[in-house]
Protein backbone atom coordinates (compact mmCIF):
# COMPACT_ATOMS: atom_id res chain seq x y z
CA UNK A 1 0.00 0.00 0.00
CA UNK A 2 1.02 3.58 -0.64
CA UNK A 3 1.56 6.45 1.87
CA UNK A 4 -1.38 8.09 -0.27
CA UNK A 5 -3.75 5.41 0.46
CA UNK A 6 -2.87 4.60 4.44
CA UNK A 7 -3.52 8.19 4.60
CA UNK A 8 -6.82 7.74 3.44
CA UNK A 9 -7.82 4.43 5.26
CA UNK A 10 -6.68 6.75 8.32
CA UNK A 11 -8.63 9.60 7.40
CA UNK A 12 -11.92 7.22 6.47
CA UNK A 13 -11.59 6.19 10.50
CA UNK A 14 -11.67 10.11 11.02
CA UNK A 15 -7.94 9.77 12.64
CA UNK A 16 -6.18 12.75 13.57
CA UNK A 17 -3.32 12.59 11.02
CA UNK A 18 -1.21 15.40 11.76
CA UNK A 19 -1.09 13.87 15.70
CA UNK A 20 -1.09 10.62 14.40
CA UNK A 21 2.12 10.88 12.43
CA UNK A 22 3.49 12.21 15.63
CA UNK A 23 2.77 8.97 17.15
CA UNK A 24 3.82 6.82 14.44
CA UNK A 25 7.43 8.52 14.18
CA UNK A 26 7.68 8.15 17.99
CA UNK A 27 6.69 4.74 18.37
CA UNK A 28 9.30 3.86 14.86
CA UNK A 29 11.91 5.66 16.62
CA UNK A 30 11.18 3.86 19.96
CA UNK A 31 11.36 0.68 18.28
CA UNK A 32 14.21 1.14 16.69
CA UNK A 33 16.21 1.75 19.75
CA UNK A 34 14.58 -0.81 21.64
CA UNK A 35 14.22 -4.13 19.57
CA UNK A 36 16.55 -3.61 16.19
CA UNK A 37 19.46 -2.72 18.27
CA UNK A 38 19.44 -6.02 20.03
CA UNK A 39 22.37 -8.69 19.04
CA UNK A 40 21.68 -12.23 18.25
CA UNK A 41 18.32 -11.81 16.99
CA UNK A 42 16.83 -15.31 15.52
CA UNK A 43 14.96 -15.01 11.61
CA UNK A 44 11.91 -15.81 12.94
CA UNK A 45 11.75 -12.06 14.70
CA UNK A 46 11.44 -10.91 11.23
CA UNK A 47 7.63 -11.92 11.30
CA UNK A 48 7.67 -9.48 14.43
CA UNK A 49 9.17 -6.66 12.96
CA UNK A 50 6.62 -6.80 9.83
CA UNK A 51 3.42 -7.16 11.96
CA UNK A 52 4.27 -4.88 14.26
CA UNK A 53 5.81 -2.08 11.16
CA UNK A 54 2.63 -2.51 9.78
CA UNK A 55 0.44 -1.98 13.20
CA UNK A 56 -1.45 1.00 12.16
CA UNK A 57 -1.45 -0.81 8.36
CA UNK A 58 -2.09 -3.45 7.09
CA UNK A 59 -3.55 -4.89 9.51
CA UNK A 60 -5.98 -2.40 9.87
CA UNK A 61 -6.44 -3.09 6.32
CA UNK A 62 -7.44 -6.86 6.88
CA UNK A 63 -9.74 -5.70 9.74
CA UNK A 64 -11.62 -2.98 7.44
CA UNK A 65 -11.57 -5.68 4.81
CA UNK A 66 -13.09 -7.98 7.22
CA UNK A 67 -15.65 -5.16 8.12
CA UNK A 68 -16.88 -5.08 4.51
CA UNK A 69 -17.78 -8.84 4.67
CA UNK A 70 -20.01 -8.06 7.29
CA UNK A 71 -18.09 -9.57 9.92
CA UNK A 72 -17.55 -7.64 12.94
CA UNK A 73 -15.04 -6.11 15.02
CA UNK A 74 -14.70 -6.34 18.81
CA UNK A 75 -12.34 -4.59 21.08
CA UNK A 76 -11.30 -5.47 24.71
CA UNK A 77 -9.05 -4.38 27.53
CA UNK A 78 -8.66 -7.69 29.83
CA UNK A 79 -8.04 -11.01 29.14
CA UNK A 80 -11.74 -11.53 30.69
CA UNK A 81 -13.63 -11.04 27.75
CA UNK A 82 -13.70 -14.91 25.87
CA UNK A 83 -12.30 -14.95 22.35
CA UNK A 84 -13.46 -18.13 22.11
CA UNK A 85 -17.48 -16.44 21.74
CA UNK A 86 -16.15 -13.99 19.18
CA UNK A 87 -14.50 -16.26 16.45
CA UNK A 88 -17.24 -18.65 16.88
CA UNK A 89 -19.27 -16.00 15.24
CA UNK A 90 -17.08 -14.89 12.94
CA UNK A 91 -16.55 -12.18 14.52
CA UNK A 92 -12.45 -10.76 14.86
CA UNK A 93 -11.64 -9.93 18.59
CA UNK A 94 -8.38 -7.20 19.03
CA UNK A 95 -6.69 -5.86 22.25
CA UNK A 96 -7.10 -2.49 22.45
CA UNK A 97 -3.32 -1.42 23.67
CA UNK A 98 -3.12 1.62 26.19
CA UNK A 99 0.16 1.05 26.81
CA UNK A 100 2.12 4.79 25.78
CA UNK A 101 1.00 8.42 27.34
CA UNK A 102 -0.64 9.97 24.03
CA UNK A 103 -3.45 11.75 24.78
CA UNK A 104 -2.95 12.39 28.72
CA UNK A 105 -4.29 15.94 28.75
CA UNK A 106 -6.91 15.13 27.31
CA UNK A 107 -7.97 12.05 29.25
CA UNK A 108 -7.29 13.83 32.55
CA UNK A 109 -10.39 15.76 31.69
CA UNK A 110 -12.52 12.59 32.15
CA UNK A 111 -11.10 10.67 34.38
CA UNK A 112 -9.12 11.95 37.62
CA UNK A 113 -5.64 12.42 37.38
CA UNK A 114 -4.62 10.05 39.94
CA UNK A 115 -6.01 7.16 37.90
CA UNK A 116 -3.24 4.46 36.42
CA UNK A 117 -1.59 5.36 33.16
CA UNK A 118 -3.57 2.27 31.25
CA UNK A 119 -7.11 3.50 32.02
CA UNK A 120 -5.74 7.18 30.80
CA UNK A 121 -4.01 6.07 27.80
CA UNK A 122 -6.92 4.28 26.21
CA UNK A 123 -9.65 7.31 27.16
CA UNK A 124 -6.81 9.76 25.89
CA UNK A 125 -6.14 7.42 22.33
CA UNK A 126 -10.38 8.02 21.52
CA UNK A 127 -10.14 11.40 22.82
CA UNK A 128 -7.21 12.52 20.78
CA UNK A 129 -8.57 10.01 17.58
CA UNK A 130 -5.20 8.43 17.31
CA UNK A 131 -5.90 5.10 17.68
CA UNK A 132 -7.24 3.10 14.24
CA UNK A 133 -7.91 -0.12 16.03
CA UNK A 134 -10.30 1.84 18.53
CA UNK A 135 -12.17 3.45 15.49
CA UNK A 136 -12.59 0.44 13.84
CA UNK A 137 -14.48 -1.25 15.98
CA UNK A 138 -18.22 -2.68 16.26
CA UNK A 139 -18.57 -2.98 19.90
CA UNK A 140 -16.13 -2.52 22.92
CA UNK A 141 -16.23 -4.78 25.75
CA UNK A 142 -15.83 -3.26 28.80
CA UNK A 143 -15.42 -5.75 32.77
CA UNK A 144 -16.13 -4.57 36.11
CA UNK A 145 -12.70 -5.83 37.12
CA UNK A 146 -10.70 -2.62 38.95
CA UNK A 147 -12.95 0.32 40.37
CA UNK A 148 -10.67 2.53 37.91
CA UNK A 149 -11.91 0.64 34.68
CA UNK A 150 -15.51 0.08 35.59
CA UNK A 151 -15.83 4.47 36.55
CA UNK A 152 -13.79 5.11 33.52
CA UNK A 153 -16.23 2.66 31.13
CA UNK A 154 -19.07 5.14 32.13
CA UNK A 155 -17.12 8.13 30.66
CA UNK A 156 -15.46 5.82 27.32
CA UNK A 157 -19.58 4.36 26.68
CA UNK A 158 -20.31 8.13 26.19
CA UNK A 159 -17.77 8.11 23.03
CA UNK A 160 -17.93 4.45 21.82
CA UNK A 161 -20.38 1.16 21.26
CA UNK A 162 -19.40 -0.67 24.77
CA UNK A 163 -20.96 -3.42 26.75
CA UNK A 164 -19.82 -4.12 30.19
CA UNK A 165 -19.29 -7.84 31.24
CA UNK A 166 -19.99 -8.35 34.96
CA UNK A 167 -16.72 -9.93 36.38
CA UNK A 168 -17.20 -11.59 39.69
CA UNK A 169 -14.96 -10.37 42.72
CA UNK A 170 -14.80 -13.72 44.53
CA UNK A 171 -13.72 -17.18 43.59
CA UNK A 172 -17.14 -19.14 45.68
CA UNK A 173 -20.00 -20.87 43.73
CA UNK A 174 -22.26 -17.89 43.46
CA UNK A 175 -19.48 -16.12 41.92
CA UNK A 176 -18.81 -18.85 39.23
CA UNK A 177 -23.00 -18.93 38.68
CA UNK A 178 -22.95 -15.40 37.95
CA UNK A 179 -20.23 -15.37 35.71
CA UNK A 180 -21.63 -18.74 33.45
CA UNK A 181 -24.43 -16.23 33.22
CA UNK A 182 -22.49 -13.08 32.12
CA UNK A 183 -20.57 -15.63 29.75
CA UNK A 184 -24.53 -16.69 28.30
CA UNK A 185 -25.48 -12.81 28.75
CA UNK A 186 -22.63 -11.90 25.83
CA UNK A 187 -23.33 -14.53 24.09
CA UNK A 188 -26.86 -12.92 23.31
CA UNK A 189 -25.44 -9.88 22.58
CA UNK A 190 -22.75 -10.85 20.04
CA UNK A 191 -25.26 -13.29 18.64
CA UNK A 192 -27.86 -10.03 18.41
CA UNK A 193 -25.54 -8.05 16.93
CA UNK A 194 -24.23 -11.02 14.09
CA UNK A 195 -27.88 -12.07 13.69
CA UNK A 196 -25.34 -15.40 13.78
CA UNK A 197 -25.60 -18.14 16.57
CA UNK A 198 -23.02 -20.14 18.02
CA UNK A 199 -23.26 -23.91 17.55
CA UNK A 200 -21.23 -26.37 19.53
CA UNK A 201 -18.98 -27.14 15.94
CA UNK A 202 -18.36 -23.51 15.78
CA UNK A 203 -17.39 -23.25 19.41
CA UNK A 204 -15.32 -26.47 19.80
CA UNK A 205 -13.40 -24.75 16.06
CA UNK A 206 -13.23 -21.48 18.21
CA UNK A 207 -11.78 -23.26 21.35
CA UNK A 208 -9.67 -24.95 19.65
CA UNK A 209 -8.05 -22.16 17.72
CA UNK A 210 -7.55 -20.18 21.01
CA UNK A 211 -6.44 -23.03 23.02
CA UNK A 212 -3.43 -23.61 20.25
CA UNK A 213 -2.50 -20.12 20.52
CA UNK A 214 -1.81 -20.39 24.21
CA UNK A 215 -0.22 -24.00 23.65
CA UNK A 216 2.14 -22.17 21.21
CA UNK A 217 3.06 -19.31 24.22
CA UNK A 218 3.20 -22.26 26.77
CA UNK A 219 5.94 -23.79 24.73
CA UNK A 220 8.05 -20.23 23.82
CA UNK A 221 7.71 -20.26 27.82
CA UNK A 222 9.06 -23.46 28.37
CA UNK A 223 12.52 -22.86 26.12
CA UNK A 224 13.00 -20.06 27.64
CA UNK A 225 13.59 -21.90 31.23
CA UNK A 226 16.36 -23.40 29.24
CA UNK A 227 20.22 -21.64 30.51
CA UNK A 228 21.19 -19.66 28.75
CA UNK A 229 17.62 -18.46 28.05
CA UNK A 230 17.95 -18.64 24.21
CA UNK A 231 15.75 -15.13 23.87
CA UNK A 232 15.22 -11.90 25.26
CA UNK A 233 12.40 -10.77 27.31
CA UNK A 234 11.92 -7.62 24.77
CA UNK A 235 11.13 -10.10 22.90
CA UNK A 236 8.88 -12.56 24.47
CA UNK A 237 6.78 -9.57 26.16
CA UNK A 238 6.57 -8.31 22.52
CA UNK A 239 5.21 -11.77 21.08
CA UNK A 240 2.47 -11.32 23.99
CA UNK A 241 1.59 -8.16 23.18
CA UNK A 242 1.49 -8.83 19.15
CA UNK A 243 -0.88 -11.82 20.49
CA UNK A 244 -3.45 -9.77 21.50
CA UNK A 245 -3.93 -8.19 17.78
CA UNK A 246 -2.82 -10.47 14.92
CA UNK A 247 -4.90 -13.11 13.61
CA UNK A 248 -4.60 -15.96 15.93
CA UNK A 249 -3.92 -18.77 13.30
CA UNK A 250 -0.83 -16.60 11.73
CA UNK A 251 0.12 -15.92 14.81
CA UNK A 252 0.13 -19.32 15.91
CA UNK A 253 2.01 -20.52 13.04
CA UNK A 254 4.67 -17.46 13.16
CA UNK A 255 5.25 -18.60 16.97
CA UNK A 256 5.59 -22.29 15.93
CA UNK A 257 8.19 -21.91 13.87
CA UNK A 258 9.89 -19.39 15.95
CA UNK A 259 10.43 -21.44 18.39
CA UNK A 260 11.63 -24.47 16.35
CA UNK A 261 14.46 -21.88 15.59
CA UNK A 262 14.58 -21.88 19.23
CA UNK A 263 15.40 -25.11 19.77
CA UNK A 264 18.16 -25.70 17.24
CA UNK A 265 19.64 -22.47 19.43
CA UNK A 266 19.49 -24.63 22.52
CA UNK A 267 20.37 -27.59 21.21
CA UNK A 268 23.73 -26.09 20.09
CA UNK A 269 24.28 -24.82 23.93
CA UNK A 270 23.63 -20.72 22.76
CA UNK A 271 21.86 -18.04 24.78
CA UNK A 272 20.90 -14.99 23.83
CA UNK A 273 23.17 -13.67 26.64
CA UNK A 274 25.89 -15.71 28.58
CA UNK A 275 25.23 -18.33 30.77
CA UNK A 276 26.22 -16.49 34.08
CA UNK A 277 23.72 -13.45 33.18
CA UNK A 278 20.92 -12.51 35.97
CA UNK A 279 17.74 -14.02 35.44
CA UNK A 280 14.78 -12.21 36.28
CA UNK A 281 11.38 -12.13 36.31
CA UNK A 282 8.50 -9.55 35.94
CA UNK A 283 5.43 -9.82 37.72
CA UNK A 284 2.16 -7.46 38.30
CA UNK A 285 0.35 -5.08 35.86
CA UNK A 286 -0.16 -5.80 32.69
CA UNK A 287 2.51 -3.87 29.89
CA UNK A 288 0.27 -3.18 26.65
CA UNK A 289 1.82 -2.06 23.44
CA UNK A 290 4.01 -0.18 23.20
CA UNK A 291 5.02 -0.08 26.64
CA UNK A 292 8.56 -1.49 26.84
CA UNK A 293 10.28 1.14 29.37
CA UNK A 294 11.12 -1.76 32.24
CA UNK A 295 12.20 -4.23 30.22
CA UNK A 296 14.68 -2.41 28.50
CA UNK A 297 15.66 -0.90 31.71
CA UNK A 298 16.21 -4.12 33.30
CA UNK A 299 18.01 -5.50 30.14
CA UNK A 300 20.68 -3.00 29.24
CA UNK A 301 21.35 -3.09 32.56
CA UNK A 302 22.62 -6.62 32.54
CA UNK A 303 19.94 -8.83 33.53
CA UNK A 304 17.41 -11.11 30.92
CA UNK A 305 13.81 -11.15 31.45
CA UNK A 306 12.61 -15.09 31.75
CA UNK A 307 9.06 -14.81 32.76
CA UNK A 308 6.25 -12.55 32.83
CA UNK A 309 3.60 -13.16 35.17
CA UNK A 310 1.11 -10.56 33.69
CA UNK A 311 -2.10 -10.58 31.68
CA UNK A 312 0.58 -10.06 28.90
CA UNK A 313 2.06 -12.93 29.94
CA UNK A 314 1.10 -16.31 31.41
CA UNK A 315 -1.93 -15.14 33.31
CA UNK A 316 -3.22 -15.18 29.98
CA UNK A 317 -1.70 -18.15 28.79
CA UNK A 318 -1.23 -20.27 31.51
CA UNK A 319 -4.85 -22.12 31.29
CA UNK A 320 -6.27 -23.97 28.87
CA UNK A 321 -10.27 -24.45 28.35
CA UNK A 322 -11.22 -28.08 28.72
CA UNK A 323 -11.55 -29.42 24.71
CA UNK A 324 -13.66 -32.42 25.88
CA UNK A 325 -16.82 -31.15 25.67
CA UNK A 326 -19.17 -32.83 23.26
CA UNK A 327 -22.42 -30.18 24.13
CA UNK A 328 -23.16 -26.72 23.73
CA UNK A 329 -23.62 -26.68 27.22
CA UNK A 330 -20.55 -28.44 28.57
CA UNK A 331 -18.46 -26.60 26.30
CA UNK A 332 -19.94 -22.88 27.90
CA UNK A 333 -18.74 -24.95 30.91
CA UNK A 334 -15.63 -25.03 29.96
CA UNK A 335 -15.46 -21.87 29.01
CA UNK A 336 -16.77 -20.52 32.29
CA UNK A 337 -14.37 -22.63 34.32
CA UNK A 338 -11.02 -21.58 32.17
CA UNK A 339 -11.69 -18.36 32.74
CA UNK A 340 -12.63 -18.42 36.59
CA UNK A 341 -9.44 -19.54 37.38
CA UNK A 342 -7.72 -16.26 35.73
CA UNK A 343 -5.60 -14.60 38.88
CA UNK A 344 -6.19 -11.24 38.63
CA UNK A 345 -5.54 -9.11 41.58
CA UNK A 346 -9.28 -8.15 41.64
CA UNK A 347 -10.18 -11.21 43.08
CA UNK A 348 -10.29 -11.66 46.80
CA UNK A 349 -8.63 -13.41 48.39
CA UNK A 350 -6.38 -14.13 45.32
CA UNK A 351 -4.28 -16.99 47.13
CA UNK A 352 -3.39 -18.68 43.64
CA UNK A 353 -1.64 -16.08 42.26
CA UNK A 354 0.96 -16.61 44.89
CA UNK A 355 0.88 -20.13 43.96
CA UNK A 356 1.74 -19.33 40.88
CA UNK A 357 4.17 -16.97 41.31
CA UNK A 358 6.52 -19.25 43.11
CA UNK A 359 6.14 -22.17 41.02
CA UNK A 360 7.33 -19.96 37.98
CA UNK A 361 10.07 -18.47 39.83
CA UNK A 362 10.84 -21.81 40.04
CA UNK A 363 10.97 -23.36 36.96
CA UNK A 364 12.24 -20.57 34.75
CA UNK A 365 15.40 -20.55 37.95
CA UNK A 366 15.09 -17.05 38.32
CA UNK A 367 17.35 -14.86 40.50
CA UNK A 368 15.27 -12.58 41.38
CA UNK A 369 11.84 -11.06 40.59
CA UNK A 370 10.33 -7.34 39.72
CA UNK A 371 7.04 -6.78 40.80
CA UNK A 372 6.17 -3.98 38.35
CA UNK A 373 3.14 -1.70 39.65
CA UNK A 374 1.41 1.32 37.62
CA UNK A 375 1.14 3.98 39.81
CA UNK A 376 -2.19 4.85 41.12
CA UNK A 377 -2.87 0.79 40.47
CA UNK A 378 -4.51 -0.18 44.11
CA UNK A 379 -5.11 -4.29 43.38
CA UNK A 380 -1.37 -5.09 42.34
CA UNK A 381 -0.24 -2.50 44.94
CA UNK A 382 -1.89 -4.31 47.80
CA UNK A 383 -1.10 -7.62 46.66
CA UNK A 384 2.88 -6.37 46.15
CA UNK A 385 3.14 -7.12 50.19
CA UNK A 386 1.77 -10.50 49.98
CA UNK A 387 4.06 -11.52 47.00
CA UNK A 388 7.14 -9.67 48.17
CA UNK A 389 6.47 -12.10 51.67
CA UNK A 390 5.90 -15.05 49.76
CA UNK A 391 8.88 -14.63 47.54
CA UNK A 392 11.22 -13.92 50.64
CA UNK A 393 9.93 -17.11 52.42
CA UNK A 394 11.06 -18.81 48.84
CA UNK A 395 14.55 -17.31 49.13
CA UNK A 396 13.98 -15.53 45.66
CA UNK A 397 14.78 -11.92 46.33
CA UNK A 398 12.54 -9.17 44.77
CA UNK A 399 11.61 -5.84 44.72
CA UNK A 400 8.66 -3.30 43.80
CA UNK A 401 8.60 -0.68 41.36
CA UNK A 402 6.10 1.56 40.89
CA UNK A 403 5.78 3.95 37.48
CA UNK A 404 3.85 4.77 34.93
CA UNK A 405 3.60 5.12 30.85
CA UNK A 406 6.24 8.49 31.21
CA UNK A 407 10.39 8.81 30.30
CA UNK A 408 11.01 11.10 33.21
CA UNK A 409 11.23 8.42 35.88
CA UNK A 410 13.77 6.14 33.27
CA UNK A 411 17.29 7.13 35.24
CA UNK A 412 15.93 6.42 38.62
CA UNK A 413 14.58 3.50 37.73
CA UNK A 414 17.85 2.16 35.94
CA UNK A 415 19.52 3.05 39.52
CA UNK A 416 17.08 1.10 41.28
CA UNK A 417 17.79 -2.16 39.01
CA UNK A 418 21.45 -2.01 39.09
CA UNK A 419 21.44 -1.65 43.00
CA UNK A 420 18.88 -4.58 42.71
CA UNK A 421 21.27 -6.81 40.76
CA UNK A 422 24.12 -5.74 42.99
CA UNK A 423 22.39 -7.17 45.67
CA UNK A 424 21.86 -10.60 43.80
CA UNK A 425 25.06 -11.26 42.55
S1 LIG B 1 -4.88 -7.31 35.37
FE1 LIG B 1 -7.00 -7.95 35.75
S2 LIG B 1 -8.21 -6.25 34.96
FE2 LIG B 1 -6.17 -6.06 34.05
S3 LIG B 1 -6.26 -7.17 32.09
FE3 LIG B 1 -5.57 -8.60 33.65
S4 LIG B 1 -7.42 -9.64 34.36
FE4 LIG B 1 -8.06 -7.78 33.33
S1 LIG C 1 -3.36 -1.53 36.10
FE1 LIG C 1 -4.55 -1.72 38.00
S2 LIG C 1 -5.71 0.21 38.15
FE2 LIG C 1 -4.95 0.02 36.03
S3 LIG C 1 -6.60 -0.95 34.93
FE3 LIG C 1 -5.25 -2.61 35.63
S4 LIG C 1 -6.06 -3.29 37.62
FE4 LIG C 1 -7.01 -1.31 37.11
Amino acid sequence: MTQESYEAMWESLNLDLSAHDGLLGVLGKFYGDIYMSQQGRLKGMEYLDFVLSEVHGLRIKELLEAKAQGRKIIGTFCVFVPEELALALDCVQVGLCAGADAGKEAAETLVPRNTCALIKSFVGFKLARLCPYTESCDLIVGETTCDGKKKAYEAFGELAPMYIMEVPQTKTPAARKLWKEEVLRYMATLESMTGKKVTAEKLAKAIKIVNDRRRVLQRLNKLRATVPTPISGRDVLLINQISFYDDPLRFTGAINALCDQLEERIKKGEGVVPQDTPRLMLSGCPMAVPNWKLPFIIESSGAVIVGEESCIGTRNTRDLVDESGQTLDEMLDALADRYMHIDCACFTPNDERLENIESMASELKVDGVVQYTLMFCQPYAHEGFKVEKRLTDHGTPSMILETDYSMEDVEQLKTRVEAFLETIK
